[in-house]
């Protein structure tokens, strides 16, 4: 069973703040200070270079791949670690395409994240083999998979949009590309650690993440990537880097896959953000995501129902059905920059994403029912009494 109460403490979090933007950055755990201490001061100052084989520095990226793969379903040995969500995309959209040569249209939504777009659009430039990205409403994905059909290379989306919170069906749409003879690229920012998911039961082909929203690896943490058992042999990296070969220490000049996922690898591990992560990582021994899901569905309700019974400005920008959703909630307001900003300065974090949203994320770890009937009633103080409606919540900073 999972204590929610419990899992709250292991979080450090400031007073008298509530804290609606995990699915952004996730808080600090508590156990994260000792253990980068540790690695700090024992490790990195007294092992020095000897702590890649000493502190077990080398296979750390293992460890969390490991870990990641327990929580998207994936098997054991299947997930690599490293650089950035962005850097990943590159890659399992590099090796699907390299898988299906004969085909040239990527598909993706306009609820995609846009760095997962630009990604795309910059590997295709690259490659200059007459490749089309694609874009459609994320509600005619089904439909093009099949108008596409044939010439349909991958699907590149995103599980939960990450303005409206709305959800795809990953099993469903994968199935679909598949019947075609396409891949599926799914990417898990907003699902890992978030809601279920089975990128097994889904048939996912690849799989990518970052790490420090919903799994509050640190700002920074490093990407994952997942690739199914039945692809990582045939895949012949489009990054690679020294870490990835078969034998790194043999210094050869020409580059060899190593074996299984590690041939996603590219260069030195980020050791001090991996102890991070693997610390942040441990906490989901003691989670049960489906009672996670459940609560954060509760949650999500309760806080609707409040916000909207004293706010007829905003508008629910999500799903109304929860199932529909990830573990956000958003609405859209015409001067949502400025509301936000003065939330904020009451205590409530959330964040804003161009042109009008106003993100709210629900992570039953650290928030309960007391924290939705607050964080309720300051949006409606700000929203019904116009607090926002002053010159320096208008002012735009460099991250909303
Ligand atoms: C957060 C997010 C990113 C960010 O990519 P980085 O390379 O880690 O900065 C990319 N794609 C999606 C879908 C995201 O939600």
């Amino acid at each position: 069973m999972t204590d929610f109460t419990r899992t709250r403490a292991f979080f450090h979090l400031p007073e008298n703040l509530i804290y609606m933007d995990g699915n952004s950055l996730g808080p600090l755990p508590r156990r994260d200070m000792e253990r980068l201490s540790c690695t700090v001061e024992k490790e990195w100052g007294e092992m020095l270079i000897r702590a890649w084989n000493r502190a077990g520095w080398m296979e750390l990226p293992d460890c969390v791949g490991d870990r990641i793969a327990g929580l998207i379903g994936a098997p054991k040995g299947s997930v690599a670690v490293g650089e950035t969500l962005s850097i990943k995309v590159y890659q399992a959209l590099s090796a699907a395409l390299s898988l299906r040569p004969e085909r040239k249209v990527i598909l993706s939504d306009s609820g995609n994240f846009p760095s997962d777009l630009y990604i795309a659009q910059g590997l295709i430039d690259m490659l200059g083999r007459g490749h089309q990205l694609k874009i459609v409403r994320p509600e005619e994905v089904a439909e093009e998979i099949d108008a596409i059909g044939e010439d349909l290379a991958a699907l590149l989306l995103t599980e939960v949009d990450y303005r409206t919170g709305r959800r795809h069906d990953m099993a469903a749409l994968t199935q679909r590309a598949h019947r075609k003879g396409a891949l599926a690229i799914w990417d898990l920012a907003h699902s890992a650690g978030a809601l279920p998911v089975d990128v097994t039961t889904a048939e996912a082909d690849f799989a990518v993440g970052c790490t420090y929203k919903y799994l509050n690896g640190g700002p920074g943490a490093p990407a994952f990537i997942h690739v199914a058992e039945r692809h990582i042999r045939h895949i012949s990296p489009a990054l690679q880097g020294w870490l990835g070969h078969a034998d790194p220490f043999a210094f050869e000049s020409d580059y060899r896959p190593a074996e299984g996922i590690a041939r996603m690898r590219v260069g030195t591990p980020p050791i001090l953000q991996l102890a991070a992560l693997d610390a942040a990582l441990e906490i989901w021994e003691e989670v049960d995501i489906h009672k996670l899901r459940a609560r954060a569905i509760a949650l999500s309700e309760l806080f609707i129902a409040r916000v909207e019974a004293r706010c007829p400005m905003l508008a629910l920008a999500s799903p109304r059905e929860p199932e529909e959703r990830g573990s956000q909630v958003s609405f859209r307001f015409k001067e949502g920059y400025a509301a936000m900003q003065a939330i904020i300065d009451r205590g409530v974090i959330g964040d804003f994403r161009a042109p009008d949203i106003m993100r709210f994320g629900i992570t039953p770890l650290y928030l309960d029912e007391a924290d939705m009937e607050k964080a309720a009633r300051i949006i409606a103080d700000v929203m019904n009494n116009r607090l926002w409606d002053a010159p320096e919540y208008r002012a735009r900073a460099p991250v909303t």
